[in-house]
């Protein structure tokens, strides 16, 4: 029996069972290491099913379904002090899972807790409306829940994504059943218990490892998800929303970017340059929001990039858990095998790698999947690696002459999520902001999220808006209510 089949077996949840499973289990690897953390149970067909049904009946129960607001936002509330209360262990999780930094695993954990806390204010809170009548009659509109949403997530950042999707879900009165990543399936898990710990009913959120191809192609497919929640690459995507057009389900998709970053020359040069750097190295460059096209006017381009290599050179890639560690590793093998393969293609099509561009060197790296900060200059707005999504810790410095220049080549992608602006120009700020296509636009400042500010992309980076009160709206179907006020509809 090798060392990897007698490492720990979780289980998965299905309402309160926790049930293991030995067949296809998944390796949970530590990319920082290559060692086996555990292995996880995966759901077959039949557990998906069970799953559902397990949702759907705890949707329906009167537990649930006639929890009064108030009620359920203090389960929300509970849930959110025991993500509190496990920050270690969860923060651990993740770090342990896809390789993020301590530090910013610890931010995750504490960005999750406010999340359910936000919507247990939201629940709280939440009206519907009494519309003007047009008649002799009381209208009205309800949201009510659709059921059982499935949940599907990638591994980037398990912590903040899955809570973005289920706490809203729960506000929205609705049971859920997740389907974490295959590389990060333990935070969803750890959460859950949390939950039912704070008092969540059985049944209205389960836990369901497993690989996309498996489990989550089963689930989507599942008669009695009534919709689907998605947070992934665009082509993921685009065949998720191909299901649910099929089913005449609805569908919510946070999806892939890459994202332009802009520096006018009158940009404070300094601040700009500290705001790339977080923006493309932080979570090694794992974000759907990384600025991972830097534009910058021709006059200062000579000195920006001066600036972004000697900073790109300075960052310290370490252990995640070693004491002032910037960058950890990239989540895995074969994810840093893709990267490598679009910084050979930038090779190839003329570019100049002018920071990193290789695996770091030294014993102490050698066992995981590291990369370096990596800046590329030279390449036309065409290149593979300046249209690809790279997903890494990988910048393409692009020069522009005006703004009108600029817009054109921000535009000139099939993504459209975030973008940023460093200009001391108010009113060139403003045209820029909207003249690009992106659900956010940050100006002198960048990667600055907030729950209370819905998020979503234009184009192929998705379809819906998470975040804010109406993010509580994405898992409701409003009814309209008519209500006879004419006395001579009622028996005598
Ligand atoms: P992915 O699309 O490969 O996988 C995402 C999830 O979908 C995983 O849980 C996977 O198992 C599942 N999946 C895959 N195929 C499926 C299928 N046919 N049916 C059902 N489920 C399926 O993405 P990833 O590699 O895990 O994550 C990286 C991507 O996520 C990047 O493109 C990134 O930009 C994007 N992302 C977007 C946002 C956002 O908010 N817009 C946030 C984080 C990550």
């Amino acid at each position: 029996m090798s060392a990897s089949s007698l490492a720990e077996l979780k289980p998965m949840l299905i309402g309160d069972q926790w049930v293991a499973r030995e067949d296809d289990a998944l390796e949970s690897i530590n990319p920082a290491t290559g060692a086996v953390n555990y292995r996880v149970s995966v759901a077959d067909a039949a557990l998906v099913d069970r799953a559902v049904a397990t949702a759907r009946a705890a949707a329906a129960s009167k537990a649930w379904r006639d929890m009064l607001p108030h009620a359920r936002a203090q389960v929300l509330g509970r849930i959110s002090d025991g993500i509190r209360a496990h920050s270690d262990e969860l923060a651990r999780l993740q770090m342990i899972e896809n390789g993020k930094v301590w530090s910013e695993c610890r931010a995750q954990v504490a960005s999750a807790a406010a999340t359910y806390r936000y919507y247990a204010a939201v629940c709280e809170t939440l009206g519907a409306e009494v519309t003007p009548s047009r008649g002799d009659y009381l209208s009205m509109t309800a949201y009510e829940p659709y059921g059982v949403v499935a949940a599907i997530t990638p591994w980037n950042s398990p912590m903040t994504m899955e809570a973005q999707k289920i706490a809203p879900a729960l506000a929205a009165g609705n049971a859920v059943v997740l389907k974490p990543s295959e590389i990060t399936p333990a935070v969803g898990l750890a959460v859950a218990r949390i939950a039912l710990e704070a008092g969540l009913p059985p049944g209205i959120l389960n836990v369901l490892p497993g690989t996309g191809a498996g489990t989550g192609k089963a689930l989507i497919h599942h008669p009695d998800v009534r919709m689907i929640s998605f947070t992934g690459g665009t082509i993921t995507g685009r065949n998720i929303a191909a299901v649910a057009a099929q089913r005449l389900i609805p569908v919510a998709l946070e999806l892939g970017g890459k994202s332009p970053h802009i520096i006018f020359g009158d940009a404070n040069l300094q601040a700009a340059v500290d705001g790339v750097v977080d923006g493309i190295f932080e979570g090694s460059g794992q974000s759907c929001v990384a600025g991972s096209r830097l534009f910058v006017q021709r006059n200062v381009l000579e000195q920006v990039v001066e600036m972004l290599v000697a900073r790109a050179n300075s960052i310290r890639v370490d252990l995640p858990d070693a004491e002032g560690a910037q960058m950890g590793p990239v989540a895995g093998f074969r994810h840093r095998e893709r990267i490598e393969s679009l910084v050979a293609s930038a090779r190839q099509e003329k570019g100049e790698i002018l920071a990193g561009g290789r695996r770091p060197d030294g014993d102490r790296f050698a066992q995981g999947s590291f990369y370096l900060p990596t800046v590329i200059a030279g390449l036309s707005n065409q290149a593979t690696a300046v249209r690809e999504e790279i997903f890494g810790p990988v910048v393409c410095v692009l020069p522009f002459d005006d703004e009108d220049d600029l817009v054109a080549q921000a535009n000139d992608t099939v993504f459209g999520l975030a973008s940023g602006v460093w200009t001391a120009n108010y009113q060139r700020a403003w045209r820029v902001a909207r003249a690009l296509e992106a659900g956010v636009v940050w100006i002198n400042t960048y990667k600055q999220l907030s729950i209370a500010t819905p998020f979503g992309g234009f184009k192929e980076s998705g379809i819906g808006r998470e975040k804010g009160v109406t993010g509580v709206r994405l898992y409701q179907q409003s009814k309209g209510i008519y209500w006879s006020m004419n006395p001579a509809n009622l028996p005598e």
